[in-house]
């Protein structure tokens, strides 16, 4: 119970540590180590302070038995002083609320509030809310970019002069210091920057990255499938290395973006998302698959996998008939067809159910780009309000983070005096390799720093940098780029799944991720850095390195950092079903890594100047 509150590495490295500790707790025995534990934690329990100041220092102890933050730390992370504070304000000697109930064990102190009444942070609540609001990665962007607008970012046309000389009336607004700044590419992507109050032209920005996609099916360009068994099913691809088995008996619905034809001719893109369960991807029963559990389930992606939509029957009985299709079937051939491509291409039935929530008709649906998703919310759990389950949290928890930081970041005051820029870029198309116009390995980020430094440039030719030609160069070479991707928790159920000495905990801090063979971009230095940042601020960090028996995944941190140039980090949030259609993680997590991250944008210039390379 209480050993949610350690501080310290376990006893002995593994997820089942501070369960096995709790119990032997409990239990009143003590070794050298629970004799430790206990005199550490007994000061935090009782203490009495108001403040929330921090008092774990007067608990460290020397006994030289349990690794100590302060190998790492040199105060303990904002998230445990919240722990803290919760703790002390369960902490109740006369309190009679009939919301508390008194412990009964000789070792508890005090009295505590329902376990259902826990308040997980406020930014983990946040992430919930942007979870279920961000199905796709176009929803993602477009979410993120109206939490930018609000928080007074200008947006930026790719297709208008950024060039604050440029006599031309339909150019962009002129970048100044203290400005703040987003871009949007493919409705699927954002780079968004700040300018500190003292930035000159040839300054490094300091960036966070992450991505807004994850697998999922996706629908055919020919949705339509001839009728099986009396149903009418939907042609689906897989995007991404899904842990595809999960998407089966899920109630599921789709959603992205649909082409229209305007009234006027003109063609717009609009996103949609149907709440309700609209498709479902059966299982065979085990009655007709007896080995089943013995020989695993594989199913077959192009045979197997594809959602229902309706029964023939029903879908004829509304009009949505055989007929119907043959005839656009028929315009189709004789090429002389005044109907969209769309009701060729995808069955009736769900072109009504877009135009229904569109509120168009199916004819001016001309094509679309849909997702499968799984409609049941994202939502807080576990016995201590401590858990998100949600699909997606690869790697939206990383987006949100990041642009929540970059938001905050940007209200600082830290940012009148900062020579630098600030900025995130939330890319799409990371599952599936990043080579994209939207992706890591496109364009979109290198080309908003150029633009910004040029920019800036020139409307600075009379101070020092005027007029350089290598200010992007210069730039690059002091920027630095966070790779924010999530991380592997320890699984309680397949510890040996972890190298020994790189077991990522839940609560104990943003991972680094090291890879010798470079699929990730960290570095000895880079590394240093961020831990750095976060040390600054009290902050922990956790390493993971593959087994060496194991293939390691990668993320756009290498891909990113080899076309650019800019010093680079691999880092991420640990989580548990990592890409499954529903994935698991620790509330504290998400208000360790916006605090990191703030950390970061707070600390970087400070760190990077006291970091010397010999040649
Ligand atoms: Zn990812």
């Amino acid at each position: 119970m209480k050993l949610l509150l350690s501080p310290s590495s376990s006893l002995k490295s593994g997820p089942g540590a501070a369960m096995m500790t709790a119990k032997l707790l409990l239990r009143g025995r003590r070794s050298q180590h629970q004799h430790h534990r206990v005199v550490r934690r007994i000061p935090v329990l009782v203490s009495t302070s108001s403040s929330g100041s921090n008092t774990f220092s007067d608990n460290e102890c020397d006994c030289g038995f349990c690794p100590s933050w302060g190998m790492r730390m040199i105060k303990p992370p904002l998230s445990f002083n919240r722990i803290q504070q919760q703790q002390q304000s369960r902490y109740s000697s006369s309190s009679s609320s009939s919301s508390t109930k008194s412990w009964s064990n000789d070792d508890s102190l005090y009295e505590r509030k329902k376990l259902s009444s826990i308040e997980p942070p406020t930014v983990a609540k946040e992430l919930v809310e942007y979870l279920n609001k961000s199905w796709t990665a176009f929803h993602a962007t477009k979410n993120a970019e109206e939490m930018l607008k609000k928080a007074g970012f200008v947006k930026l046309d790719e297709d208008k002069s950024w060039s604050s000389s440029s006599s031309n009336s339909n150019s962009n607004p002129p970048l100044k210091p203290n400005g703040k700044y987003y871009v949007v590419r493919n409705q699927s992507c954002i780079v968004a920057f700040c300018l500190g109050g003292e930035y000159v032209p040839g300054d490094g920005f300091h960036i966070i990255a992450a991505h807004t996609d994850s697998p999922c099916p996706k629908l055919k360009p020919v949705s339509k499938r001839k009728e099986r068994a009396g149903c009418i099913g939907v042609g689906v691809q897989p995007y991404g290395g899904g842990l595809w088995h999960t998407w089966f008996d899920r109630d599921l619905s789709v959603a992205g973006r649909v082409l229209l034809k305007k009234n006027d001719g003109r063609v717009q893109s609009e996103l949609v998302k149907i709440e309700r369960p609209i498709v479902r991807i059966p299982s065979l029963a085990i009655h007709l698959d007896r080995e089943i559990n013995q020989s695993g389930f594989k199913p077959n992606l192009e045979t197997n996998f594809a959602p229902i939509l309706a029964t023939a029957i029903k879908a004829e009985l509304e009009g949505f008939n055989n007929n119907r299709e043959n005839k656009n079937k028929d315009a189709n051939n004789d090429n002389s067809s005044s109907s969209s491509g769309g009701e060729t291409m995808h069955h009736p039935i769900i072109l009504a159910i877009l135009a229904e929530e569109l509120k168009c008709e199916p004819e001016d649906i001309i094509d679309f780009e849909l997702n499968v998703c799984d409609t049941q919310k994202s939502q807080i759990g576990g016995a201590t309000n401590e858990f998100i389950f949600s699909g997606r949290l690869d790697n939206l928890c990383s987006s949100f983070c990041a642009l929540k930081a970059l938001i905050d970041a940007s209200k600082d005051s830290s940012l009148k005096k900062h020579k630098g820029a600030r900025a995130i870029a939330l890319f799409d198309n990371e599952e599936v390799g990043s080579v994209s116009t939207s992706g890591g390995g496109g364009t979109v980020m290198i080309e908003a720093i150029k633009r910004a430094t040029l920019s800036s440039n020139s409307s600075n030719s009379s101070n020092s940098s005027g007029g350089e030609s290598d200010v992007i160069e210069q730039c690059l070479a002091k920027s630095f780029l966070v790779s924010a991707d999530m991380a592997h928790a320890i699984h309680p159920n397949y510890t040996e799944k972890h190298e020994e000495q790189h077991q990522p905990l839940f609560h104990k801090g943003v991972v680094v991720k090291h890879n010798a063979n470079q699929r990730y971009a960290t570095t000895a230095l880079t590394a240093y850095m961020f831990r750095e940042c976060a040390k600054l601020s009290g902050i922990p960090t956790q390493e993971f390195v593959v087994k060496n028996d194991m293939g390691c995944g990668s993320t756009i941190g290498p891909i990113v950092s080899a076309q650019t140039g800019i010093r680079t980090v691999d880092v991420g949030v640990p989580q548990l079903s990592m890409h499954s259609v529903r994935e698991m993680m620790g509330t504290e997590d998400v208000d360790i890594c916006h605090k990191h991250f703030l950390a970061f944008y707070e600390n970087i210039a400070k760190v990077d100047a006291n970091v010397q390379m010999s040649s």
